[in-house]
């Protein structure tokens, strides 16, 4: 399927309205009238995450938010992004979800274009300026591991990217007082797409005190990547 060129868009619709649609007539009437999503999905836009077959949910499960990076804007930091935050605030708040999960993965292009953002920001202003809310993660990797392999730097920008937005999504008391009453459970994950395994990390993970590093040299950072 991948590797399938010019896909018939036409054809796969009429294949969903007679066979799936069809074939669970009586589910989609139930699903039209109510959704009751336990999950909040913070994803990449990447097209190889999919949150219905990792969690082998069906539709009306999870409610989602995607966009490159799966980043989450503070609510401290001048730039708004109501769309990314509105949905979140629908979920927790009108949707009560009971779980957020930010999903990081392995080759990701946002994370691989941090690494070298002045250049990516001139072809690409708009994704570059959106990616900048995560440039302070790559260059803490930078000064505490000059001698990693930049292999490896990546994976450690795309997992602490991750669990960086468990903290950006506390900024929001809506968020922070669920989570506090423990009504929702608050995780990020790695997928690693090749070998199809999932590390998970809660918000107190074995990186929240680097997260908390880089959070305090945040401001420099975004504000240096301006000129
Ligand atoms: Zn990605």
């Amino acid at each position: 399927m991948i590797f399938k060129e010019k896909p018939n868009l036409k054809e796969r619709i009429e294949k969903f309205t007679e066979i799936e649609h069809a074939f669970n007539k009586e589910f989609y009437e139930k699903l039209e009238t109510r959704h009751n999503p336990h999950t909040l999905f913070i994803g990449c836009s990447d097209s190889r995450v999919e949150p219905e077959t990792l969690f082998q949910a069906e539709a009306g499960e999870i409610f989602q938010m995607r966009n490159i990076a799966n980043i989450v804007p503070r609510e401290e930091e001048p730039d708004t992004h109501p769309s990314a935050v509105s949905a979140i605030e629908y979920a927790v708040q009108m949707l009560k979800v009971q779980n957020i999960i930010v999903c990081g993965h392995s080759k990701c292009g946002g994370c691989a274009a941090l690494r070298k953002l002045k250049d990516y920001k001139k072809k690409y202003p708009y994704t570059g300026e959106w990616l900048s809310q995560s440039v302070s993660i790559s260059n803490y990797i930078d000064e505490e591991y000059p001698d990693m392999k930049e292999s490896d730097k990546i994976v450690m920008l795309e997992k602490l990217n991750a669990v960086q937005q468990l903290d950006n999504l506390m900024t929001y008391d809506f968020v922070r007082q669920k989570v506090k009453a423990k009504k929702i459970n608050l995780q990020a994950y790695y997928y690693d797409i090749a070998r199809g395994t999932i590390s998970v990390y809660d918000y107190d993970s074995v990186f929240s005190n680097i997260i908390k590093e880089i959070t305090s040299t945040r401001k420099d950072f975004i504000d240096n990547n301006e000129e």
